[in-house]
C-alpha cells in the first residue's frame, strides 16, 4: 500500500507526493480505493484532503485526477457507492464515485456498499483484482460473490414467527426490518471476524446499510433512534491503494411469516 490517510506515517508534502508519485510511476497499474461520498459544491471545498501547489486539493480534485489513471477504482462503503448519509444534504452536493468518474475509468467502478464496508469484501475484492482481474459485477457494480442475494434470503430467522419487540427471537419484519430489500452477504460473512451480525445475535433489524436507499427510514429520521454524519478518505498503491471519504435506513411491514 502506498498511501492511506490514517495508516500512512508520512504527512503533508511527503504524503501527497506519495499519492502523486504512485499515480505517475504506476499509471494504469494501481488500484484506487475511495471511501466516502464526494462533496461537489463550493468547488469541492467541503472536503480538502491536502495542500497541493499552494492550493486546496479537494477530494473532488483528487478523484478526478487519480481515477482515470488507475487500473481499478473501488467505491468503498455506501457513501462512495450511493451517497449514503450525506447524499440527502444539498449543502455539500455529494456525488458517488461513479457519478464523478462516469465514463472516465479504464474499468467499471467497483462498488462495495455497506456502512461500514465489510473488510472481507474489500480485501477479497482487492485480492481478486490482483490475482484474477475484474470480478463478475452486478448492474450496480457490486461483486456478485459478496452481493449474491438479499439479507433476508440468508437470514436464520426466515420462517420464524414475527417478533413483537427486539430481543425476542423471531422475524423483525413487523418492526421494520429491511432485509428483504437489501442485497448483501452479511448473514454469511458476519462481522468482527465472523462473530456476529445485526439480526442474529445482535437482536436488531436490518437497517439496509448496504442499500441505495440508505438512509431512508425511521432509524435516522425519527421512529427508532438517531444517526449522524460520516466523513471519508483516499488511498493508492503500487498495486493497491488507500482510502478517500464522506459518508448514512428504513422500514416496512408485513404480517405472518416471511418466506
Ligand atoms: S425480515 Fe425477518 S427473516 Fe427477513 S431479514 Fe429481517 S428478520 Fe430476517
Ligand atoms: S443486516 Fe442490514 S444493516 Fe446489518 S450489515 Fe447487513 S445490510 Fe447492513
Amino acid at each position: 500500500m502506498k498511501y492511506h490517510p490514517n495508516l500512512s506515517t508520512g504527512a503533508g508534502d511527503l504524503a501527497v507526493s506519495s499519492i502523486i508519485d504512485t499515480s505517475t510511476n504506476y499509471k494504469g497499474e494501481f488500484i484506487l480505493c475511495i471511501e466516502g461520498g464526494i462533496p461537489t459544491t463550493i468547488e469541492g471545498n467541503y472536503c480538502v484532503i491536502a495542500d497541493k501547489d499552494g492550493k486546496n486539493w479537494t477530494m473532488l480534485d483528487a478523484v478526478k485526477e487519480l481515477g482515470p489513471k488507475a487500473k481499478y477504482v473501488i467505491g468503498v462503503g455506501t457513501c462512495a457507492a450511493y451517497g449514503g448519509v450525506v447524499k440527502p444534504s444539498t449543502y455539500t452536493g455529494v456525488k458517488t464515485v461513479k457519478e464523478v468518474l462516469n465514463g472516465k475509468t479504464s474499468n467499471p467502478v467497483i462498488n462495495l456498499p455497506a456502512c461500514p464496508a465489510h473488510p472481507d469484501a474489500m480485501v477479497g475484492t482487492i485480492v481478486t483484482l490482483l490475482t484474477k482481474g475484474l470480478p463478475k459485477l452486478d448492474s450496480s457494480g457490486r461483486p456478485t460473490e459478496y452481493y449474491p442475494t438479499t439479507v433476508h434470503n440468508n437470514c436464520p430467522r426466515r420462517m420464524t414467527n414475527m417478533a413483537s419487540q427486539y430481543g425476542e427471537f423471531g422475524c423483525y419484519r413487523e418492526l421494520g426490518c429491511k432485509g428483504p430489500e437489501t442485497t448483501f452477504s452479511c448473514p454469511l460473512l458476519k462481522w468482527n471476524n465472523g462473530v456476529n451480525w445485526c439480526i442474529d445475535q445482535g437482536d436488531m433489524q436490518c437497517i439496509s446499510c448496504a442499500s441505495p436507499n440508505f438512509p431512508a427510514g425511521p432509524f435516522y429520521y425519527g421512529g427508532m433512534g438517531s444517526g449522524g454524519m460520516g466523513s471519508g478518505s483516499i488511498g493508492s498503491g503500487g498495486t493497491t491503494t488507500g482510502g478517500m471519504g464522506s459518508g448514512g435506513t428504513t422500514t416496512g411491514t408485513t404480517t405472518g411469516r416471511m418466506r
